[in-house]
């Protein structure tokens, strides 16, 4: 079982080579596939798109640096899924609680866009990590193409289970599905996607994983 891939994983050639762009223009980032955050014991996994560039692919940890993981993680903190502080640092001390967070696409891609090969590469990373959280309760996808690519994963039908924000699958076997916009700029911007629209999400998480103590 691999949950995680190699640094130097050559599976994506597009992606390889903006990882090497990057590597060559910025030696201190990260610049390599980004790794789950949080113990695969917990209840909840977020599942994000894919690395952005200035954000995870920079820091190394998911959502950590750009504009997604301040609601993100302001959002964990407020529900109970993490305790500490952001501080848009891996080194910022913050831990998750009963949750964990991955992505769809463990590399950056250029412009945010995967492509559909890609995600399909990559997806065998996200099927060993699920298979790996033994507690595993709720899946909360972030966006329609992490949501796809969810469904696919745990073998399940799209057109049974369409994306659509708040919506919520429960699985007669397995952990339930919800689904979100991303918590990208670009979303809240336009009003895509509200603090409220997305705290609203996370009650309905809460309600089938209640918090622990
Ligand atoms: S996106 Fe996934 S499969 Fe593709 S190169 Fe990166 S880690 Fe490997």
């Amino acid at each position: 079982m691999a949950t995680e891939p190699e640094r130097d994983c050559p599976l994506c050639p597009r992606l390889v080579a903006f990882r090497e762009t990057w590597r060559a223009a910025e030696p201190t980032w990260h610049n390599a596939p980004v790794p789950t955050f949080g113990s695969l014991d917990a209840g909840l996994l977020v599942v994000g798109l894919a690395p952005g560039v200035r954000g995870a692919n920079r820091t190394g940890r998911p959502f950590t640096g750009d504009y997604a993981g301040d609601l993100l993680y302001r959002t964990l903190l407020d529900f109970g899924f993490a305790t500490g502080t952001y501080d848009a640092r891996p080194d910022d001390g913050l831990t998750l609680v009963d949750a964990a967070i991955t992505n769809a696409v463990r590399c950056v891609p250029p412009e945010n866009k995967p492509t559909t090969v890609e995600i399909k590469t990559c997806r065998p990373f996200l099927i060993d990590t699920i298979a790996a959280m033994p507690n595993l309760a709720v899946i909360l996808s972030l966006g329609r193409i992490a949501h796809d690519s969810v469904i696919a994963t745990l073998g399940l039908k799209r057109s049974a289970m369409p994306f659509g924000h708040a919506a919520a699958y429960d699985l007669d076997a397995g952990p339930a599905l919800v689904s979100s916009y991303h918590c990208s700029r670009y979303n809240t911007n336009t009003g895509r996607l509200t603090e409220p629209m997305f705290r609203a999400v996370f009650e309905a998480i809460r309600a089938r994983l209640p918090a622990q103590g």
